[in-house]
């Protein structure tokens, strides 16, 4: 679907679209902030809905769930053309969780929800467990109006952590756990090398 196919959007409408971006390591409560803000938009009587990636099926496949167990429902989606697909008329709240598993065509579905005068909130992995930039999230901070960096709790140091350590001797970017395969570590304490610290 494209945004000239659409029916015209009210001015008042129009005006308040916009995407924002909730970015961080594991465990820096990207999630708990992404259900914060949602409920939030709840107690303002909003149309909200909330998306995740098929892909990541820890916990339960058809809620948003935080590391503390706070959840909301969710729907589940393969791909960024049917999260679009499923984004109802009349919608005024967008959440994704887990925007790092997403393709690249998440980025436009987040501009066109948010011309369309949707408030878009996407959280997701700014970088991989080697702490490369994680596609497609660099482009989605590029295009939002606003962009949170949440941290976790360094395992080591005990100070403000930034990366996703990851535990186990895994070759792929994509490996979903969580405490058992990965740690929050702060710039400092992180092993870029994907080697456990008791093999060192
Ligand atoms: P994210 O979505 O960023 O992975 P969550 O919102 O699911 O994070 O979980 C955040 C919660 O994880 C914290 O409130 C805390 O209870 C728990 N937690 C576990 N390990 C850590 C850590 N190293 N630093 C901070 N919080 C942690
Ligand atoms: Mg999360
Ligand atoms: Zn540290």
């Amino acid at each position: 679907m494209r945004n000239s196919d659409l029916p015209p959007v009210p001015p008042l409408l129009r005006s308040s679209g916009s995407v924002e971006v909730i970015t961080g390591s594991m465990f820096s409560g990207k999630t708990e902030e992404l259900i914060r803000r949602l409920k939030r938009a709840l107690f303002a009587r909003q149309r909200v809905q909330a998306f995740k990636p098929r892909i990541d099926d820890r916990y339960d496949p058809t809620r948003i769930v935080s590391h503390q167990a706070v959840a909301v429902d969710a729907i589940a989606v393969a791909t960024s053309q049917s999260l679009e697909e499923r984004v109802a008329e009349g919608t005024q709240v967008v959440a994704i969780d887990e925007a790092q598993f997403f393709d690249r065509g998440i980025v436009e579905v987040c501009e066109r929800l948010a011309n369309r005068g949707i408030r878009v909130i996407a959280a997701g992995l700014d970088q991989d467990y080697l702490g490369r930039p994680f596609p497609p999230m660099p482009d989605l901070m590029a295009i939002a109006e606003e962009v949170t960096k949440v941290h976790a709790v360094c395992t080591v140091c005990g100070g403000p952590a930034s990366r996703s350590q990851r535990l186990s001797i895994e070759a792929s970017t994509v490996l979903v756990g969580g405490a058992e395969s990965y740690e929050a570590r702060c710039r400092a304490c992180f092993e870029p090398h994907d080697v456990p610290r008791t093999e060192r």
